[in-house]
């Protein structure tokens, strides 16, 4: 018989885990406000809140951190970080910062005004909220297939170039500081842009004289989607397909928990050394020295080598394989979610699966509250909670789509969790008709108002 499929790792340190009730998560969840994020962990059986952070690290990145070099300034870890970025990005410049926003908040204080416009194709939250914040606006360029949850496409992340062009016509060059685009892009469904559609956007860059800049948290999950998916493209490593993706680009913003497996970390690359320097002022208020930003050097040096492990095949299928198996299972059930399967996560619709709750109650989030309930599995909305409020009007957003994210840790869950998290949507699916109320919230802050919302049942 044809031999399955297994990972290429085996376990060496376990966590246990807590199997609540249904009465204790019903308290809890009150509690919480109706607002997953309240949670205390030991309440959640299994936590796909998010893949950020949340990853297990190897023994290899676990012997990094003994090796950690806590000097002020100029420590060895830096330079190991240096090394990694040089060899495995390609850019000779960097700046280390605690996390990804870090990033975001240190390169925009030096690139973003208010007035400005920034295209791109479906911005993460943070990013939005750092461009938001300073009082300019992200332009979503996204192609028009990635709100059909049911229709397949390799590359749901692609820009429209012509949705772009069309922005890069109606503004004086000085409006648009930058293009960013995310690789993968988790607000459309953890959905890869193609390298043919990434040197379509670095030709308009060249064209119009706008800087490219990618936010690249998921970067070796998208190299992995361009060489299963890509013609011309199975034959390259990862590594390699990752310097030809970050050859078109100006400069990178990381959040290092995502793709390169640590708890904690991120960083800036630039190609301009001008930029380097004004974007230091910024580090060295905000974040640290320029030689940590932030960081411990032991985190630097785990850092460091996940990036390494992080652009290895092997890991990658692994991982991804995890996520289509969650897919595949949701498939048996019927479940509809944004199809093919994303890099770090499931999408599912949530208009499709609670099609008795009213938009302004928050299908996604009910649908998370209730899948907590059923098998205390931690889930997140993408959807109208997320979206914010308008800048401008203060009306809800209704996003074209109303999303739940099983964000999936890498290396962390075996194939049983995912077996559970599964089961405990169908039960919910299966008593959909019974759902037909949803939420209201009682508490919002005036920006990323998901972290911190507070709800009642309506
Ligand atoms: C996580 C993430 C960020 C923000 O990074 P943090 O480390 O959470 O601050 C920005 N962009 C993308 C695409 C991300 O996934």
């Amino acid at each position: 018989m044809e031999i399955p499929y297994a990972e290429s790792f085996r376990i060496k340190m376990v966590e246990p885990l807590y199997r609540s009730t249904r009465e204790e998560r019903e308290r809890w969840i009150k509690e919480a406000k109706y607002n997953l994020f309240g949670l205390k962990s030991s309440q959640v059986f299994i936590d796909l809140l998010t893949d950020s952070g949340t990853g297990a690290m190897s023994d290899r990145q676990w012997a990094a951190m003994m090796e950690g070099d806590e000097s002020y300034a100029g420590s060895a870890s830096y330079f190991n970080m240096k090394e990694a970025i040089k060899t495995i990005l390609g850019f000779d410049y960097f700046l280390p910062t605690h996390q990804g926003r870090a990033a975001e908040n240190v390169l925009f204080s030096v690139l973003v005004k208010a007035g400005d416009v920034v295209p791109g194709n479906a911005h993460f939250d943070t990013t939005k909220g750092h461009i938001e914040f300073r009082k300019a606006s992200a332009v979503d360029c996204t192609i028009d297939e990635a709100g059909d949850t049911q229709l397949e496409h390799p590359f749901k992340g692609n820009v429209d170039l012509n949705k772009l062009e069309t922005v890069l016509k109606a503004y004086p060059k000085e409006k648009i500081p930058f293009i960013c685009i995310t690789i993968t892009c988790n607000t459309s469904g953890g959905q890869p842009v193609s390298m043919e559609n990434i040197r379509g956007i670095a030709a308009l860059s060249q064209k119009y004289g706008i800087p490219l800049l990618f936010d690249s948290a998921r970067f070796a999950e998208n190299a992995y989607f361009i060489k299963t998916r890509e013609k011309g493209y199975e034959n390259k490593t990862i590594k390699k397909i990752v310097r030809e993706m970050f050859q078109y680009v100006d400069m990178m913003t990381m959040s290092s928990k995502k793709d390169a497996i640590v708890n904690i970390g991120g960083f800036i690359a630039f190609r301009s050394e001008q930029l380097f320097r004004e974007a230091s002022i910024y580090n060295i208020m905000f974040e640290g020295y320029i030689t940590y930003g932030g960081m411990s050097g032991r985190d630097m040096n785990a850092l460091a080598t996940g990036l390494d492990e992080g652009t290895e095949f092997d890991y990658l299928d692994g991982r991804i394989r995890q996520v289509a198996y969650l897919g595949a299972k949701l498939d048996e059930y019927g479940i509809a979610y944004q199809r093919p399967a994303g890099g770090h996560a499931i999408f599912i619709d949530a208009l499709k699966v609670l099609p008795h709750v009213p938009r302004e109650e928050f299908p996604a989030q009910t649908l998370a509250v209730e899948l907590y309930l059923e098998g205390g599995i931690r889930s997140t909305e993408i959807g109208a909670i997320l979206a914010d409020r308008d800048p401008v009007t203060r009306e809800n957003r209704y996003p074209q789509l109303e999303l739940l994210r099983l964000a999936i840790p890498r290396r962390t869950y075996t194939n049983s969790h995912i077996e559970v998290a599964a089961a405990a949507l169908k039960n919910v699916y299966d008593r959909r008709d019974k759902i037909t109320h949803g939420l209201k919230i009682v508490y919002e802050a005036p920006i990323m108002r998901h972290f911190t919302v507070e709800m009642e049942k309506n």
